[in-house]
């Protein structure tokens, strides 16, 4: 007899991990192919991330997975007009459709009998809602949708604790852009705007993180994450003038707001650090001239630029217009750890890059783990990768005072 053969539409892998083995344990005949197609995921790292944690958890299951287009545009045309919809309205309605259409399509390419979707997982989303459009995406092929619901009995829970067992990437909000503003209760302008390289606390950061993790679990190697809470410091507009002319510059770490524009002269001057007249604004003049982490935490917290040592006599004889726009915030990082906990050493790479995008490139951290494999596995060493490490080593400081490890730094910005 012909096996039968299911796709699966996956949506993200805290959906899916519960789903798929209860899907394995009741089709134990059945072939099962894994579709990530999900368009609506906004912004497009957050969808990286969610496809990286789907692809780790189909190598952990042995599910094939696919991975759809990111036809975004086709996606935001598709539910245009229905912005302001709240959700399980007429735009998931919408969105759905689009999703299950395009896996019935790839469904009919595969000769799959079934196509089901983790979304029937999630507990925000209504199991009728998805019947619907599962069923009316079906209608006129031989593909049978199965409407599963394996949130009863315990399976949201279980969902979860399978999940955190496996440090998978939670998200906070559905996926579309819509959501997300909804959803969220904090800023999110923050989730859409990039600030080049990987920010401490970005989601860049933290999907730098999970690409490294899914190299080390390719390699057979333990890894374990923890999050933790830091003040996050960020800069939304900076610019400093000498007599019209924009400097090139870069703001200190955890340097305060400007009240509007400061206009004003030099009046103070110590060794290669400038202050200003208005609001305690301080240059440092920088040979060469570079961005600069935070080495230990301030209470100094002056609006303060960095700026090449080359302007310092056109600082000192002109006038200084300074703007400045920062923020502190509450904010989440992460650190992973490569090998064991008890490892004899502990050698530190810093996730987070410097403003200018400086830091540690992931061919080199892939590099350092393969040529050290047999020593992390033999807890000679372990690999310490170290969220807002450039904020005042809050990684190395985190793992120092939640797991009493003491990291030797081996590269940093310089
Ligand atoms: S809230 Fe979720 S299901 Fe609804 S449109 Fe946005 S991404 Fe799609």
């Amino acid at each position: 007899m012909k096996k039968s053969k299911i796709l699966v539409h996956i949506c993200c892998a805290p959906d899916a991990i519960y789903f798929l083995k209860r899907l394995r344990e009741d089709f134990p005949e059945s072939e099962i192919v894994g579709y990530f197609y999900d368009p609506n995921i906004h912004p497009y790292e957050e969808y990286k991330l969610r496809y990286i944690e789907t692809e780790r958890i189909c190598r952990e299951l042995g599910i094939k997975l696919i991975e759809g287009e990111y036809d975004v545009e086709n996606w935001l045309q598709k539910v245009k007009g229905y912005e302001h919809e709240p959700e399980r309205g007429a735009r998931c309605e919408i969105c759905f459709d689009h999703r299950l259409k395009k896996s019935v399509e790839v469904a009919k390419e595969l000769g799959c009998d079934y196509l089901t979707t983790t979304l029937l997982m999630s507990p925000k989303k209504s199991i009728p809602q998805l019947k619907k459009a599962g069923e009316e995406a079906t209608k006129d092929s031989s593909v049978v949708f199965l409407t599963l619901d394996y949130r009863k009995g315990g399976g949201t829970q279980e969902m979860f604790k399978l999940s955190k067992d496996r440090d998978i990437y939670q998200q906070d909000y559905c996926g579309c852009i819509y959501g997300l503003f909804k959803q969220k209760d904090i800023p999110v302008q923050w989730d859409l705007v990039s600030f080049k390289g990987r920010r401490p606390g970005s989601k860049e950061e933290r999907l730098f993180i999970k690409e490294v993790r899914l190299f080390v679990e390719e390699l057979n190697l333990p890894a374990k994450e923890y999050e933790f809470p830091f003040l996050n410091w960020k800069v939304l507009e900076g610019k400093i003038e000498v007599d019209k002319e924009v400097i090139p510059s870069y703001v200190l770490p955890y340097s305060q707001s400007i009240r509007g524009v400061a206009k004003g002269r030099v009046e103070h001057v110590n060794g290669d650090k400038l202050f200003l007249n208005k609001q305690n604004v301080k240059i440092i003049l920088s040979e060469p001239f570079r961005d600069l982490p935070l080495r230990v935490a301030t209470t100094l917290v002056n609006p303060t630029f960095i700026v090449p040592a080359q302007y310092r006599e056109k600082l000192l004889s002109g006038k200084v217009v300074a703007t400045l726009k920062t923020e502190f915030v509450p904010d989440k990082s992460e650190v992973l750890i490569i090998g064991g906990e008890k490892a004899k050493e502990f050698w530190g790479i810093p996730a987070d890059t410097l403003q200018d995008g400086k830091g540690t490139d992931i061919d080199f951290v892939r590099r350092l783990i393969e040529d050290n494999g047999e020593k992390i596995r033999r807890e000679e060493l372990a690999i310490v990768l170290l969220g807002a490490e450039s904020l005042g080593r809050a990684g190395s400081k985190f793992v120092e005072d939640f797991l009493g490890i003491k990291v030797n730094l081996i590269c940093e910005w310089s």
